[in-house]
């Protein structure tokens, strides 16, 4: 059909169209080279071949290149059916220091896909997985009981919970899509071509980890769990910082896990003293004991409550080998078991063999419960939780309540002093891993602070009238403790924005 308007290019436009189908078109240009999508873009953007032993994919960023759009978040939400507040792809930003080189960087992040993948290092019931043929991180939404533990040991936080399904989501660099030689969401909707996927040899990935530097300024060393990610481009020489460096943001609360700590530790103390005082002195009250295991009980019960899906607790004990969660899930159920029979020969008024034998277990397991407990958070890269100032603050709160509570007034006092200096001296900033979390005690987290070491000292002066009075207001107080000892923790994660 020939058109008929007075412009000439009209008509010829229109002819085009008449002739050729929107496919037709597009095939022409992808055939003659003249489409953007050509075949050398994709080419450029994802690998043409897959990876070959001792190989994995991973993503490549170009920070010059990106403009901070967002495209990449939105494309990733809606090609996964992400829910409205749910985000497996974030974008910071880096700001460069020196007056006189100023710039500004944006950083979108997802997961690295680490070849030592903390995450799946620390899921008590296996939910992550490490492809062999792609080195994909895959999380296993069926398997996952949401105790969201991966969200505490992963420094990217590329772990992310879903309210509604009670599960954590993440990236999975659209496996789906590489493998029938599609872009992942991420990578086609760059409009800046700043996200690739390359392969990369695993002796490169341990190389470029084997360093203290991070992936990009503000981030932890990659020596921790080795990303495969990598950030190219960077603009070193104005000595760039994570926008939201500095910000006073409170971590979660986790008050379920709170309570969980304290009432287990107070129980075991309780419990574990009356024993010792039984091997001193044949000696032996039941209703101390009763009293220990109740409160240790009780906070293994509310250790339910954190879950996002509690039906799927009983897979805790699978991941053993490598989780300490997954240890101290295991041994507290041990305890649980032993404790009981402990109870049991004592309000029987068993041959005293039997209650020392079943004693000595229970309170041998009470006290790898404990240190398990310690491990759970020395084994995150959180500053404020290394293993000497939790272990010192978990086994205070076991022997303050515990000695306190058997008449020791004087012994009592030195586990109490301890965990009340611990708080005192990070609010004052006067521990180095602990700055981030001092300035929270001294800022948003005031009054808490000035009540945990309020009361602290109370139950301390109390010991001279009523050990156990004493030994309840520690323990109230030792609640504020781990209230802070949460709220207060510095978490490692990519840069931020300013607000973030
Ligand atoms: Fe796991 Fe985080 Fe590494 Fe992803 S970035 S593999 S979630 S540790």
């Amino acid at each position: 059909m020939i058109s008929s308007f007075k412009d000439p290019f009209i008509n010829e436009l229109l002819d085009e169209q008449q002739n050729l189908t929107a496919v037709d078109r597009f095939s022409k240009k992808y055939d003659t080279n003249q489409s953007h999508f050509s075949s050398n873009v994709y080419s450029d953007l994802i690998p043409l071949s897959k990876p070959k032993k001792n190989e994995q994919y991973s993503f490549e960023i170009d920070l010059s290149a990106c403009s901070g759009c967002k495209s990449c978040v939105s494309a990733c939400h809606s090609l996964n059916g992400l829910d409205h507040n749910e985000s497996w792809r974030d974008v910071g930003a880096l700001f460069g220091t020196k007056r006189d080189k100023p710039m500004q960087q944006t950083v979108t992040s997802a997961c690295h896909h680490c070849m030592d993948p903390a995450c799946a290092n620390g899921c008590p019931t296996l939910a992550y997985e490490k492809d062999q043929a792609t080195g994909i991180v895959h999380h296993l939404d069926d398997q996952c009981m949401g105790c969201r533990y991966c969200e505490m040991k992963c420094p990217y936080d590329a772990p992310k919970y879903n309210d509604n399904l009670g599960i954590i989501r993440k990236c999975d660099m659209c496996q789906s899509r590489l493998e029938t030689g599609e872009a992942p969401a991420c990578v086609q909707a760059c409009p800046n071509e700043a996200i690739k996927i390359r392969i990369v040899r695993n002796e490169e990935i341990l190389e470029e980890s084997n360093t203290d530097e991070g992936l990009v300024p503000g981030t932890i060393t990659s020596q921790y769990t080795k990303p495969s990610s990598k950030y190219i481009n960077l603009i070193k020489d104005s000595n760039p910082r994570p926008a939201d460096y500095g910000n006073l943001k409170e971590s979660a609360s986790h008050s379920p896990l709170m309570l969980m700590l304290t009432f287990t530790q107070a129980g075991v103390g309780i419990s574990l003293i009356e024993f010792i005082k039984w091997l001193a002195n044949s000696q032996i009250n039941q209703y101390t004991i009763l009293i220990g295991i109740a409160l240790c009980f009780t906070g293994l019960l509310s250790s339910f409550l954190h879950l996002g899906k509690p039906s799927k607790a009983w897979k805790a004990f699978l991941g053993w080998r490598r989780s300490w969660l997954s240890r101290e899930i295991l041994i507290f159920g041990l305890w649980s078991a032993t404790s009981l029979i402990f109870l049991f020969f004592t309000l029987s008024g068993f041959a005293s063999k039997w209650i020392t034998i079943s004693g000595a277990i229970s309170s041998l397991l009470g006290i790898l419960g404990i240190y398990s407990s310690v491990m759970v958070y020395a084994d995150t890269p959180r500053p404020s939780w290394n293993f000497k100032l939790t272990c010192l603050r978990f086994f205070s709160t076991t022997l303050g309540v515990g000695i306190a509570f058997s008449g020791w007034f004087f012994l009592a006092a030195i586990p109490m002093f301890i965990s009340l200096s611990i708080d005192i001296i990070i609010m004052a900033g006067k521990n180095s891993n602990c700055i981030h979390s001092g300035r929270l005690m001294r800022g948003p987290l005031k009054n808490l602070s000035l009540i945990r070491i309020f009361t602290a000292i109370i139950a301390i002066a109390l010991l001279a009238f009523s050990t156990v009075a004493s030994a309840v207001l520690f323990f109230v107080s030792e609640i504020f403790g781990r209230s802070l000892f949460f709220r207060s923790s510095d978490e490692p994660k990519m840069p931020g924005l300013i607000n973030s």
